[in-house]
């Protein structure tokens, strides 16, 4: 199996005229530092590329890690790309939430391929060590991410080099392998004692803050991939945000907080229904409607139910103890109506579980 892979990427301008001679692959985790550290000190240029989705990435730290690293590190955005796979099912499955950290190895690294020509590098690096985790790191799953991202004679993984086979870039002598690592396992006692030798202090932390491996985050997405048809990342971030409801297909996120509302009001998109009261302090709500129910008499019913079901949420609102007025915009378009603010309304709004993401999973994919 090979994968195509298109993404944006979104480089600063000073990356345009620059060479390097490999592309890493840099999470940000101790492993991604080391691995690129130990290319870049036999006298290689390496650029790292920090993969952004809304399941992962920091791209704030970007900055932080140049100055603190001196590593030259670009943010790549696969947001699309990684909905899409996530939509057609990942081949190699799951892991123990909706992580499918193995087709998410040879996403992004299929991707880095593609961008070895754009930067004159020969080369791509991995902060993989054998076995040690227990998805994507088993001896098998590094020889299926090598096979089926297309990468076996470009990829380099420096921590394990000496437990696993010479690479091209070994036997040419362009890398010298006596200075690569024999680490193998899930203990991180060789990359602490390589991080000292480096002079790094300041030691990253474990895991990468991947949502997709948590339960929570996870069962905030299941309902996207049930009931939205053709889901983007901007559906993805939506969910990241605020409280989230479900009524059939037919969803409503309520910010919890002025960071929320702020968050929500950037990713109200054309078709949305924003929720506001007219004359009280509330949450912003934004209602995404099923496409099917726009226009149709179900529509009005299902934005009073939600009107009065977020303004359950503005302590003010239940206080008033009758009516309150709710702005309703779409498109630029404001109307304003009277609702009871009730937590129990017909439409039944609910948190979605992990108990139906892990319904949804086993529908749709094996797992790992
Ligand atoms: S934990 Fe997340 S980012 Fe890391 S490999 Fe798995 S799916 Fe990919």
């Amino acid at each position: 199996m090979r994968v195509a892979v298109r993404a944006r990427s979104r480089y600063p301008a000073w990356i345009m005229n620059e060479r390097y001679d490999a592309l890493s692959l840099f999470s940000g985790g101790l492993d991604s530092l080391l691995a690129h550290k130990l290319i870049q000190r036999q006298g290689l240029r390496v650029l790292g590329l920090h993969f952004v989705s809304p399941f992962f990435g920091k791209p704030h730290l970007l900055d932080h890690w140049r100055a603190t690293y001196g590593v030259d590190v670009v943010p790549v955005d696969v947001g699309e790309a990684y909905v899409r796979m996530l939509e057609r099912g990942p081949a190699h499955g799951l892991g123990s939430a909706l992580n499918p950290c193995v087709d998410c190895k040879i996403l992004m690294l299929a991707h880095a391929k593609t961008l070895l020509a754009q930067h004159g590098a020969r080369f791509l690096v991995s902060g993989e060590v054998v076995g040690q985790r227990p998805m994507s790191q088993r001896r098998d799953a590094l020889n299926a991410i090598r096979r089926d991202a297309d990468v076996k004679n470009l990829l380099l993984r420096p921590l394990s080099a000496l437990v696993l086979e010479p690479t091209p870039m070994e036997e040419s002598g362009l890398v010298d392998r006596s200075r690569l690592l024999n680490a193998a396992g899930r203990g991180r006692a060789k990359q602490l004692a390589l991080a000292a030798e480096m002079g790094i202090t300041e030691i990253p932390t474990p895991g990468g803050g991947c949502r997709l491996t948590e339960k929570e985050p996870s069962a905030r997405y299941a309902p996207i991939f049930r009931h939205r048809p053709s889901p983007s990342a901007h559906d993805f971030l939506l969910a990241n945000t605020g409280r989230q409801f479900w009524s059939g297909p037919h969803w409503l996120a309520v910010g919890r907080d002025q960071a929320d509302n702020e968050r929500l009001a950037a990713l109200v998109r054309e078709d949305d229904i924003v929720l506001d009261l007219s004359e009280l302090p509330s949450p912003l709500a934004v209602l995404r409607l099923h496409p099917d129910a726009r226009g149709t008499v179900q529509e009005d019913a299902l934005v009073a139910d939600a009107a009065a079901f977020a303004a359950s949420y503005s302590p003010k609102a239940r206080r008033a103890g009758g009516p309150v007025r709710v702005d309703v915009t779409r498109g630029g378009q404001t109307r304003v109506i009277e609702v009871s603010p009730s937590r129990n309304t017909p439409a039944n709004w609910r948190e979605p579980t992990w108990a139906e993401a892990e319904a949804w999973k086993k529908e749709r994919a094996p797992v790992a």
